[in-house]
This record gives C-alpha cells, sequence and structure tokens, in this order.
C-alpha cells in the first residue's frame, strides 16, 4: 500500500514539475519578447514550422512552435544573440558574399557562435535560471549542422 502511495505521489510530482517548468519557459519567453521589443523593436512569431530565423532586413524573429517550450526559450535566445550580433559589429551584408566561399562560410560558423554565446548571456541579463548544460545541448546539436554545412555546402541542404 505504502509503496502504491509513493509511486502515485512521484508521477504526481513528475508531473507537477513538467508543469512548473513549462511555466518556467514560458515566462522566459515573455521576458525576452519584452526585451526584443523595447530595445530593438524586434517582434517574434510563433509558427508551427521548421525552423528558427532571425530576418536581417525585416528586424524579426520566426520560432518554431512545435518545439518544447524549453527547445522555443534557447532558440529564441540564440535568434536573438543574431539581432545582438549585428547591432555590436560591422557585419557585410548576407547578399554581397559569394556563397560557398571560405570566407562566406567561416563568417557564417563565427556569426553563430557569437548569437548563441550572445543568446546566453542575454539570458543572464535578463535573470533567467537556466540549465546551462541543457542549452549546450542545444547549442552545440544547432552547431554542428552549421560545421557540417560549413565543410561542404554543396552537398547538404539542411542549412
Ligand atoms: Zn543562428
Amino acid at each position: 500500500m505504502f509503496k502504491i502511495i509513493l509511486c502515485i505521489w512521484q508521477k504526481l510530482k513528475s508531473f507537477l514539475d513538467y508543469i512548473m517548468s513549462d511555466k518556467k519557459f514560458g515566462r522566459g519567453m515573455k521576458k525576452v519578447e519584452r526585451y526584443l521589443s523595447i530595445e530593438y523593436n524586434i517582434p517574434v512569431e510563433y509558427l508551427p514550422q521548421p525552423g528558427n530565423y532571425y530576418y536581417t532586413e525585416e528586424e524579426s524573429i520566426q520560432i518554431d512552435s512545435t518545439q518544447t517550450l524549453e527547445d522555443q526559450l534557447y532558440t529564441l535566445l540564440h535568434e536573438a544573440g543574431h539581432a545582438l550580433t549585428r547591432d555590436t559589429r560591422e557585419w557585410p551584408p548576407r547578399h554581397d558574399r559569394k556563397l560557398y566561399r571560405y570566407r562566406y562560410r567561416v563568417d557564417v560558423v563565427h556569426e553563430e557562435i557569437m548569437a548563441w554565446e550572445l543568446g546566453w548571456e542575454l539570458a543572464i541579463k535578463l535573470g533567467l535560471k537556466l540549465d546551462y548544460k541543457k542549452y549546450n545541448k542545444v547549442r552545440v546539436k544547432c552547431l554542428f549542422e552549421y560545421i557540417r554545412w560549413a565543410n561542404n555546402p554543396s552537398e547538404y541542404e539542411g542549412v
């Protein structure tokens, strides 16, 4: 009997933890959205389709809403990081750069790394208490795709 109660309690607790953490990620997203809106006038749109983007010319962000809330927050921080790299550095416009040249590929990978770094710094600045290990897992997965692309763009469609 005691075991059954303990088991139900553990299931209930993990369910509550799940709801609480989703609330935490949702609140985090709202904070990032507010910051982007106030500081940069950048709107965020959530669409149920693959891909997370920062549109340089429109200055807007698109997030894949089919991801978990946790991943939506991490990718939102990353896309916000792109907006911040554009704000703090002189990047040559991408359309002026010849695709597949080494310099272009290195620039792209460089910006991707910067955007993840600045995304994490933004999380700290906004007081979001996140698990860096989990953020890093998403960071590594996404960066690896860019590194694969940079190695051989003509054979890689994913980026
Ligand atoms: Zn990126």
